[in-house]
């Protein structure tokens, strides 16, 4: 055989049947069960990803232009056979080699992939909404076919590196060698018998203009006619095939906004964000001048699963000049506002940007900084609409949340955009906003009170509320896990000090008039003797002893120095491991209760059990554990039967 010649390969050799990830396995299973209303969506998913690979060949060839291999026309072809049951979707986009292909249609590569599939119950696999979430991508083609063939060859490779796989769907599939002419990917799905109406020109061309209309690449697919001569007349039965174009085929982002439908939005959302439901709220904007930017972000509908991961996806796709150059780019958006999917277009970056470069960019601050204006005005607006926006606040309120922390310069904007529970409507539902509190504030409050606590029923009945509620003041009940670390960033609203009401001496301001001033002072010095025989009682147990008129119904309560760690933190920060110093409560006594009065008139035997069992109480009240319990049921008991 003469060098350079090869024999040529029409099929697949070396066949591997390899076994697919267990991830895969249970996602396939949960989407053909779950997704079969929405089965047209496979399309959008393959597009999808032809787009993408499209966009990454460009991105590739800017460094190297011999990868377009002479076909710089990027495109993704569509093409069905009705009478084989085939639907093919091709592309000449950048094209994968044998370990991508094993890796990228074979396993599930996002963190945490596994801890969601396995959390979601028997009834929740049935949900298509929580299997969209996930982001359904290329599997979904199994959702229409029972086997599926993806041919294809990385750009630059040589035309023996080509790849065959095929599956049906269920444990394994198949790779092997393959010899491809031309670089990019072609997918055919072999139809299920109930599926055949998608292997129709109509269908398809209809559903390339509902999901793919915003893709860039042009979407083409073949019209055959018998040829015809100059004048019309056809021309001995020969046919002709033309490729025509489908889709609008132009960046949406790039079209100018009244020119963009809302449905033209949403679907765009949902090629970006890899998402299945519609987004909430966008926002479209060009900036030219100093900085030079497009951007479209969104506020997604749904947490993706991978929110709370570490690793998980977030950021905007990038594009510079139009040119794709990176999914994700993270360094565009604070991390409170992860959440917000989108594009940014711009003129400020060069094409050889990479992640590394990024970080040391000046203009990428500046861009950030905009960006996160943009969002949280997004948001402002979103928040006129009450039922909106509730909906997105139970979504990522407790991401929002860590945004006090994270920026310092737009921690008033955020704090417009928080919302919480409160003694106004004693909802476990975070609905009210702190405008809202201000606008209700009584006359003579200037501050704004807050509990924390482990927990909704924990903070609404707590014993600290007591007076608030008597007095009808309103508090505000922060009953998430990031609740303290929150308020430790959030000081001040509109002016008015943030107070919680567990912390420090009581001040209610001029709420209370000078008369109940004094009747205070007065009790408490009318009971010292007692608060002394409490605090020697109880020794080291107590930093404090007081007596309080923030009861009206407890007999004691447990309250920290104002600018002591909260409870609640102090547990999640033990609980994760950390050891903190010891503080010891300040003790509040009601002198109002009747128990208060019983250890007032108690003989110096059971005066300590008393004492010591309304200090425990109080613990308990405050969501705190005992370090002895079997001691206070013991005195519990003895006081009971009594
Ligand atoms: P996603 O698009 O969210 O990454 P998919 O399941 O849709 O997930 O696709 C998985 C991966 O397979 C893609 O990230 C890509 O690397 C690869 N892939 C899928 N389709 C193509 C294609 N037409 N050309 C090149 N790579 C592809
Ligand atoms: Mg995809």
């Amino acid at each position: 055989m003469s060098k350079g010649v090869r024999p040529t390969m029409t099929t697949a050799t070396h066949e591997e049947t390899l076994g697919f990830q267990t991830e895969v396995k249970q996602l396939l299973n949960l989407m053909i069960h779950s997704l079969y209303s929405n089965r047209e969506i496979f399309l959008r998913e393959l597009i999808s990803n032809a787009a993408d690979a499209c966009d990454k060949l460009r991105y590739a060839a800017l460094d190297n232009d011999a990868l377009y291999e002479g076909d710089s026309e990027l495109r993704v072809e569509i093409e069905h056979d009705s009478d084989a049951k085939t639907v093919t979707i091709r592309d000449n986009g950048i094209g994968m080699n044998r370990d991508d292909v094993v890796a990228n249609l074979g396993t599930i590569a996002k963190s945490g992939t596994a801890e969601f599939l396995n959390q979601l119950s028997g009834e929740q696999q049935k949900d298509a909404k929580l299997i969209g979430q996930f982001g359904v991508g290329f599997y979904s083609g199994f959702i229409v076919a029972d086997e599926i063939t993806v041919r294809t060859r990385k750009a630059g490779d040589a035309a023996d590196a080509g790849v065959e796989w095929r599956s049906k769907g269920e444990g394994e599939f198949v790779v092997a060698e393959l010899e491809r002419e031309k670089h990019g990917t072609e997918i055919i799905l072999h139809l299920k018998d109930d599926a055949s109406e998608f292997a129709d020109d109509y269908r398809l061309q209809s559903l390339v203009r509902k999901y793919s209309d915003h893709i860039e690449v042009p979407v083409k697919m073949p019209r055959t006619e018998k040829a015809t001569d100059d004048e019309g007349n056809e021309v001995d039965g020969s046919e002709v095939t033309t490729w025509e174009t489908i889709n609008e085929a132009t960046a949406l982002w790039v079209r100018p906004k009244g020119e963009v439908s809302d449905d033209e939005y949403k679907a765009f959302y949902k090629h970006v964000a890899h998402d299945f439901s519609d987004p909430l709220a966008w926002s479209h904007n060009k900036v030219e001048g100093n900085l030079e930017y497009t951007s479209l972000l969104y506020v997604p509908g749904r947490a993706p699963f991978d929110l709370y991961e570490r690793d998980g996806a977030r950021g905007v796709k990038l594009y510079v000049q139009r040119v794709f150059i990176m999914d994700d780019a993270e360094q565009f958006l604070p991390l409170y506002l992860r959440f917000i999917k989108g594009v940014l277009d711009t003129r400020d970056l060069s094409l050889n940007v990479s992640r590394e470069l990024l970080q040391q960019d000046p203009k990428v601050d500046k861009i950030k900084s905009a960006l996160t204006k943009r969002a949280l005005d997004m948001l402002k607006k979103l928040s006129k609409d009450k039922e909106a926006y509730q909906s997105f606040w139970n979504t990522f309120g407790a991401v929002l949340k860590e945004g006090p922390a994270e920026d310092f310069a737009n921690r008033d904007k955020i704090s417009g955009l928080l919302r919480f529970s409160s003694t106004h409507t004693d909802s476990a539902t975070q609905d009210q906003s702190l405008a809202d509190y201000v606008e209700r504030m009584k006359e003579g409050q200037d501050k704004i009170y807050y509990i924390v606590a482990d927990g909704f029923n924990a903070t609404k009945n707590s014993p600290h509320l007591e007076i608030f509620r008597k007095k009808g003041i309103e508090v505000l009940l922060l009953h998430d896990r990031i609740d303290e670390w929150l308020m430790s960033h959030l000081t001040e609203f509109d002016g008015k000090k943030l107070v919680d009401v567990a912390k420090g001496d009581l001040d209610l301001g001029d709420v209370e008039n000078e008369e109940e001033k004094k009747a205070q002072e007065e009790t408490a010095k009318a009971k010292e003797d007692l608060v002394k025989r409490v605090k020697e009682a109880l020794g080291d147990e107590v930093q404090e002893v007081k007596v309080t008129h923030r009861l009206t119904d407890s007999p004691a309560c447990v309250v920290l120095p104002e600018h002591e760690m909260g409870f609640q933190m102090r547990r999640i920060m033990e609980a994760a491991g950390q050891s903190l110093p010891e503080v010891k409560p300040i003790l509040e006594l009601n002198p109002e209760h009747a128990l208060v009065a019983r250890l007032e008139a108690a003989g110096d035997e059971g005066f300590a059990d008393l004492a010591r069992i309304l200090l425990d109480q109080a613990i308990i009240a405050e969501g705190g554990h005992l370090d002895d319990p079997a001691a206070y049921v013991k005195r519990l008991n003895a006081l009971l039967s009594a």
